[in-house]
């Protein structure tokens, strides 16, 4: 998970909101099937691409290179069907995170919004482990997978990727220092499991700039 920021509404969305909402109610209602999912239009999912840099909202995998991800709905639309296509309530997941979250929710105990809240008040990561500091982390964690065997390798493979950069940037003489610092910024810029990646740096000693962190 990373910080994000929600991106202007499309402008599909400012003109069709309200009567896809509508639609999808009164379909509901109606018990049809399969029930109208115009979230997943093409610009939606584009302008969540752009605002993601198409990785995942939750586990922070990059979506594309893989698959096509979904159209997520951070408050689930079986829970919250008035925010079907409300704008603010959707993102992009991977396939597993939207699996294992799925309808999931408890309102007591609101998963970590990554466009909202401060991601490291309840979720730090250790190498490539992530743990919870908080009980909304907790829920966030094991409801969504993100400690899965799985995610924990992969976090791990970009952790040691930048750290073996980290050790040949400690070992560099001042001359060929600033080349290496080079391609740390361009690392941080492009991977995913940044969380992982920026505690691993900071922890060995290495200055993060304000614009990598
Ligand atoms: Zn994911």
């Amino acid at each position: 998970m990373r910080p994000l920021t929600k991106a202007p509404c499309p402008r599909v969305l400012v003109e069709h909101e309200i009567d896809w909402r509508d639609e999808y109610i009164a379909a509901r209602a109606a018990g049809v099937k399969p029930l109208p999912s115009k979230w997943r239009h093409t610009e939606i999912r584009k302008a969540l691409e752009t605002e993601t840099a198409a990785r995942c909202a939750y586990c922070d995998a990059d979506i594309t290179a893989v698959s096509f991800g979904d159209v997520e709905h951070f408050k689930p639309r079986n829970h919250f069907p008035e925010l079907v296509v409300e704008w603010n309530n959707l993102t992009l997941a991977c396939q597993t995170c939207n699996n294992e979250k799925s309808d999931k929710w408890d309102d007591a105990l609101p998963y970590v919004n990554p466009y909202e809240d401060e991601i490291s008040e309840h979720i730090v990561f250790v190498g490539g482990f992530i743990h919870a500091v908080s009980y909304r982390g907790v829920r966030t964690v094991t409801d969504i997978g993100l400690g899965s065997l799985e995610k924990t390798e992969a976090r791990w493979n970009q952790v040691n990727a930048a750290m073996r950069l980290f050790n040949l940037w400690k070992m560099a003489p001042t001359s060929v220092r600033s080349l290496l610092e080079e391609q740390i910024q361009l690392f941080l810029a492009d991977t995913p499991y940044i969380g992982a990646v920026e505690a691993a740096l900071r922890g060995a000693g290495y200055p993060l700039t304000a614009a990598a962190a």
